[in-house]
């Protein structure tokens, strides 16, 4: 019994040597691009002259918080913006987005989803869908229509499609760079530099939103440096490193981000009210380090590509493609083994190794869902996560991981559970 344990070990071990060998070079691109925007990062701490009285906490109203006012002109800095607003009273990244989209809208108007499908969690914001009742304050209840264009046959923008959907009454383009919970591919920056370009011929006043989740520096630019007029995202994914506790920030022109701050507190208070119960620091050093961690997070996406392809299993992004999110789908096609994964992965996680994921139903979601996460922070995806609905093609999306050999150890302990089940052959 020992032995056959052992020998199982060390070939699941000389797999993972086997396939590092390959991605030794992707790795070293990722290091490299993480550089750059570590140094970005860093050179807009200086310029704002960060100090250490900026993550003093503040109380009540939190009127003259002068770190919580810093921050959020060092995230406009970072990502190419005018103006930024990053709060812990922004609840995720779900509520930052329905923010961006209630500070603008107003009945009559119209909102195009210009990349398909919209994440799952947005299906209740738009409203008139099954799950909606009237009356609960979502997009259609405040007679705002929101229509989504279909990605074409490649899964990439359909133009035309897109062009002859803008009318008179559409205000605003909805731009998802990640690819979600889907298998679609992730929307690069060059992508949505030439979307934006697009949209804009067809109506300049249009106001361009991009979903940034799971994207923010993987890539070298960031959406408002593209021409994106606003941008949200989540705390707890990557550009809160793996520290901040929570929140979501938004950023883009100056007179959008006080709309949508008019929306977070009250018309006239915008974003000079909401105190920082301690814990600031957090976010300041959160944001310096997410280069960092989001790099480790894609070394271990590419791993996790070239162990599972190299097992028969197919994967998406390949491991040699070009990346912009840091989530990879690995299709398992079948129940069992998707599960298996996930209860894997969860062993091998710092907190809560010694739970079991079992499927179960989620609100907003049709399937029941399986996932996998022992983070340090309820939630957190920039820590190693996976999750999977129970549906064709029975694909898990993987994302995250604090550090690289944590994510290998991980991906071998799933790895070792699947042959353990004869679900696998090593
Ligand atoms: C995570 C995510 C969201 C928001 O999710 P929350 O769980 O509300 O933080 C929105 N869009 C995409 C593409 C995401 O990945």
């Amino acid at each position: 019994m020992n032995n056959e344990k052992k020998f199982c070990r060390n070939s699941i071990w000389a797999l993972a040597q086997e396939a590092e060998a390959d991605i030794q070079k992707i790795l070293l691109a990722i290091r490299q691009g993480a550089e750059l925007n570590h140094y970005k990062v860093l050179s807009a701490f200086k310029e704002m002259e960060v100090s250490d009285y900026h993550f003093n906490e503040s109380t009540g109203y939190g009127y003259g918080d002068t770190g919580r006012d810093l921050l959020d002109q060092l995230y406009a800095r970072v990502f190419g913006a005018e103006a930024g607003l990053v709060r812990p009273q922004i609840v995720s990244g779900t509520h930052a987005i329905a923010l961006c989209f209630y500070g603008l809208l107003r009945p009559g108007d119209d909102v195009l989803f210009v990349t398909g499908q919209p994440y799952d969690t947005f299906l209740q914001v738009m409203g008139g869908g099954p799950l909606n009742r009237r009356g609960d304050g979502s997009l259609a209840d405040w007679g705002i229509t929101s229509r989504v264009i279909p990605l074409d046959s490649e899964g990439k923008p359909d133009y035309s499609a897109i062009a002859e959907g803008i009318t008179p009454a559409t205000k605003m383009v909805a731009i998802q760079r990640s690819r979600g919970y889907d298998l679609r591919p992730s929307l690069s920056i060059n992508d949505i530099e030439q979307l934006i370009g697009i949209v804009k011929q067809v109506k300049p006043e249009l106001v361009c939103f991009v979903d940034n989740c799971y994207g923010e520096f993987v890539e070298d630019r960031e959406p408002c440096q593209v021409g994106a007029d606003l941008v949200a995202g989540s705390l707890i994914k990557n550009p809160g490193g793996g520290i901040a506790p929570s929140g979501g920030y938004v950023v883009g022109k100056e007179e959008l981000i006080q709309k949508v701050a008019n929306r977070l507190t009250a018309p006239g208070l915008g974003s000079e009210l909401g105190c920082s119960l301690g814990g600031k620091r957090l976010y300041y050093q959160g944001l310096f380090l997410a280069p960092l961690v989001v790099a480790e997070a894609l070394q271990g996406a590419v791993l996790a590509a070239r162990l599972m392809s190299g097992l028969g299993f197919k994967v998406s992004p390949h491991w040699e493609e070009k990346r912009t999110d840091i989530i990879q789908a690995i299709v398992f096609n079948s129940p069992e083994r998707l599960v298996a994964f996930c209860q894997g992965l969860q062993q091998g996680s710092p907190v809560d190794s010694y739970i079991t994921p079992e499927a179960s139903p989620m609100p907003g979601y049709e399937d029941r869902v399986i996932m996998a996460g022992g983070s340090f922070i309820q939630g957190s995806s920039i820590e190693l996560s996976a999750d999977g609905p129970l549906r064709e093609p029975y694909a898990a999306y993987l994302q995250g991981g604090l550090s690289y050999p944590y994510i290998k150890a991980g991906l071998l302990t799933a790895l070792e559970q699947m042959a353990k089940q004869g679900l696998i052959s090593i």
